[in-house]
């Protein structure tokens, strides 16, 4: 969607606010569904239009530790300032220039919220992840997997010793 701010550069307007809400849901591969409430006010500089957007998220994240979705929320606001052109571009990237007065304000959303947010989630601190070996959910509790890995050339050893054990109290019965 894009947001027009020529009555704003032709002086018409001094201010604009407007409100949209954004389907979040895939902006990064962690993010399984959510929406964006997002509030701009933009207001007339002298040469350039100063636009603060507040984001207000509420997500169902992948945790990166134990791969369970949970609820994540985050508010934060940014300020931007907009501008019609620029004399030297590479200079200048703190402005955003403006296409024929319009922001696509998608395309800026979505690199603001990329850029925000935590690179991995943890659905708690003490998260204790998933078995290395069969996967399963330590936070659900222990599987069966041992606690160390047995050397494979003692295992014949280990196998021997306990049927040596068996058969050992069967004789004594
Ligand atoms: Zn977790
Ligand atoms: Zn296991």
């Amino acid at each position: 969607m894009k947001i027009d701010f020529n009555a704003m550069l032709c002086g018409e307007q001094r201010e604009l606010t407007f409100s949209y809400a954004l389907d979040i849901g895939g902006y990064t591969p962690d993010i399984a569904s959510g929406n964006a409430k997002i509030i701009g006010n933009a207001f007339d500089h002298t040469g350039y239009i100063k636009l603060q957007i507040e984001f207000m998220l509420d997500m169902a994240v992948v945790c990166s530790k134990c791969a369970e979705e949970f609820n994540y929320k985050d508010n934060f606001k940014i300020e931007y300032s907009l501008c019609t052109a620029l004399e030297n571009p590479e200079e200048n990237d703190d402005y955003i220039v403006l296409d024929s007065g319009m922001l696509d304000l998608e395309e800026l959303a979505e690199t603001s919220i990329i850029l925000n947010l935590p690179s991995r989630f943890i659905c708690k601190k003490n998260c204790k992840g998933l078995c290395q070996k069969c996967g399963a959910n330590l936070n659900n509790g222990r599987c069966d997997c041992p606690d160390k890995e047995i050397d494979p050339r003692l295992v014949k050893l280990i196998e021997y010793l306990e049927k040596f054990e068996n058969n050992d109290t069967e004789e004594v019965e």
